[in-house]
């Protein structure tokens, strides 16, 4: 089975501050299976915030068809978006609210039932326990990008989409987090994530598809892409 089917999708941002409408997506075909590690690679302006966004119900489609963990994007919107977890690109927190606050907030917001939460328990997958009380403006870079990981999990998704995750994280905390979001994976979790560093995607991914200028030009398991470049 599938976890995120796309067939034909196309978007056009209408034209603004006198600029031509932008074709950001030309009819992309993706076939996402369950439990992969799937890198969505290619360069700025390629349209892959454009993808993440239609799926997170931030950007309206032109055209197309998205299947979530078999839910239709158009048919059955909440049951899509429940199927997966965000993480967004940047790194913006509420500075005065702690991780515990600001996951016992999205937990209500997705309507998970107090009885159900696990908010130290996933504190402890991102490596946070002990900042669960520290306000969020204390937090470097890593450990943010990690609470947004967390944020992105309080409603248990089958799917996790990381949109360029490393972009401003150093190094050392970079490590720490894939080491995280791969356990994730090995327990299950379907992982998408979007990157514009080949290094990145051939690491961590096992099926590498390349977009550039809105088209899907490859797409195939990592050792296969590599093997031709
Ligand atoms: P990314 O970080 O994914 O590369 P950005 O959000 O920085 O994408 O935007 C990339 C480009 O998209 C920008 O250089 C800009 O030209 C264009 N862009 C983004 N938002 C708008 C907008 N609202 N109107 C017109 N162009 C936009
Ligand atoms: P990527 O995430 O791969 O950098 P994006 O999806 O951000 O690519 O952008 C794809 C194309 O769409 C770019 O040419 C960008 O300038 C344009 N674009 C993105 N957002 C907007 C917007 N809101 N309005 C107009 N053009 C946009």
């Amino acid at each position: 089975a599938d976890a995120i089917r796309i067939r034909g999708l196309s978007k056009t941002y209408a034209s603004r501050n006198g600029q031509p409408p932008k074709q950001a997506l030309k009819g992309v075909d993706l076939t996402i299976p369950r439990g992969s590690f799937f890198g969505l690679l290619g360069p700025n302006g390629a349209g892959k915030s454009t993808l993440i966004n239609i799926m997170a119900g931030l950007v309206k489609k032109t055209a197309g068809q998205v299947e979530i963990w078999d839910r239709d994007l158009d048919r059955d919107e909440r049951g899509a978006r429940l199927a997966i977890g965000i993480v967004p690109q940047e790194l913006n927190l509420d500075p005065f609210f702690t991780p515990r606050e600001l996951l016992e907030v999205q937990a209500g917001l997705y309507g998970v039932p107090r009885s159900e939460r696990r908010t130290d328990e996933i504190l402890a997958t991102v490596g946070l326990s002990d900042k669960a009380d520290a306000y969020a403006r204390t937090l470097s870079g890593g450990m943010r990008r990690r609470l947004l990981v967390a944020k992105a999990m309080v409603h248990f998704p089958p799917i996790l989409v990381l949109d360029e995750p490393t972009a401003g994280v150093d190094i050392e905390l970079r490590q720490q987090l894939w080491t995280q979001i791969r356990a994730m994976n090995e327990r299950g979790t379907t992982i998408l994530l979007t990157t514009h560093y080949l290094e990145e995607a051939q690491e961590l991914c096992d099926q590498i598809a390349i977009i550039n200028h809105g088209s899907v030009v490859a797409c195939e398991p990592t050792e296969a892409l590599i093997g031709r470049l």
